[in-house]
């Protein structure tokens, strides 16, 4: 008898700036999601994109979640350290003629409302990108854990989608389809914000003939201005000196009842009481505004 893979979710930062409330959610909503389930829980550090890095900012962020006791399974990867591996996914994209080398500049997308059917005749570039061919008629639909079926007609709301940028980098919906599949993961937990990246990563997945993860999109939180918080405007960082308070918040914006957790005690305990008692059937859709939670956290709980 052969065993089953292992149910695997993972959580993957890009480090541009400090974890803030909206990524620790993500990151404690997918953990809660993988360790309930029984499910390893790995971490990924997305620094596909030099030029929006910040230094120190990975490490920083799995201090964090080290902070947090939201402890991982496997080794830390680095998508800086896996070129090889989104090189050889597009090779076999080129030689199959299912992607292309694109000439066009920024403006040439931009005139056609920035979705790219068809390269501008006679556009050069020294360093062109490459883009995947999106065939007509591409209407992709998947089932999401919070939002429900999902769809999305790629070739007309998104176009031919980039697979390696024009300076170099590899773009980052290459890269995450390639390290899903290649670390095996089975649920992709995450924040709302890439909902509608998904129906492209299902169709890169489909091309390349690798298996689809299971998703669950979690609520986006909103900053005063209606703006969803954003690691690199550094927006309300979190203080891994003391979790509670922000761990009880992000229980709570995962619509789950605050009297399953214990009101004082060791981190590991509440921990342990947030795995035994969570219930993902209780995510709310969302978004969720940042002063709304901060006013809640102040009062008592059900
Ligand atoms: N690196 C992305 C971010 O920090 C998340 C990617 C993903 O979870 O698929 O927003």
């Amino acid at each position: 008898m052969t065993t089953p893979p292992p149910l695997r979710g993972r959580f993957a930062p890009s480090p541009t700036g400090a974890l803030h409330f909206g990524s620790l959610l993500a990151a404690f909503g997918s953990w809660l999601a993988a360790r309930s389930a029984g499910a390893e829980w790995w971490l990924r550090v997305e620094d596909v994109d030099r030029g929006r890095e910040v230094p120190g900012a990975a490490l920083a962020q799995l201090r964090t979640l080290a902070g947090f006791g939201l402890e991982h399974d496997g080794q830390v990867t680095w998508q800086s350290q896996r070129g090889e591996l989104y090189a050889a996914s597009v090779s076999r994209l080129l030689d199959a003629g299912l992607a292309f080398e694109c000439h066009c500049s920024r403006a040439d997308v931009a005139a056609t409302g920035g979705v790219h059917r068809a390269c501008r005749p006679g556009a050069r570039r020294t360093r062109p990108a490459l883009r995947l061919r999106v065939p007509d008629g591409s209407r992709v639909a998947f089932e999401d854990a919070v939002h429900g079926r999902t769809a999305q007609q790629v070739d007309r709301d998104v176009g031919d989608f980039v697979l390696r940028r024009a300076d170099g980098f590899w773009a980052y919906q290459l890269a995450v389809v390639v390290d899903d599949a290649d670390q095996a993961i089975t649920d992709v937990v995450r924040g709302a914000d890439l909902l509608d990246s998904t129906p492209r990563q299902v169709l890169l997945q489909r091309t390349l003939g690798l298996t689809t993860p299971r998703y669950m999109h979690l609520p986006l939180v909103l900053g005063e201005d209606g703006r969803k918080l954003s690691k690199s405007e550094g927006s309300l960082p979190v203080d891994a000196a003391d979790p509670l308070p922000t761990l009880r918040a992000a229980w709570r914006a995962l619509g789950q009842p605050p009297s399953r957790l214990p009101t004082s005690g060791p981190l590991r305990d509440v921990l342990a009481a947030a795995v035994a008692g969570f219930d993902a059937g209780r995510i709310p859709r969302g978004p969720l505004s940042a002063t709304a939670l901060h006013n809640a956290a102040a009062m008592p709980g059900p």
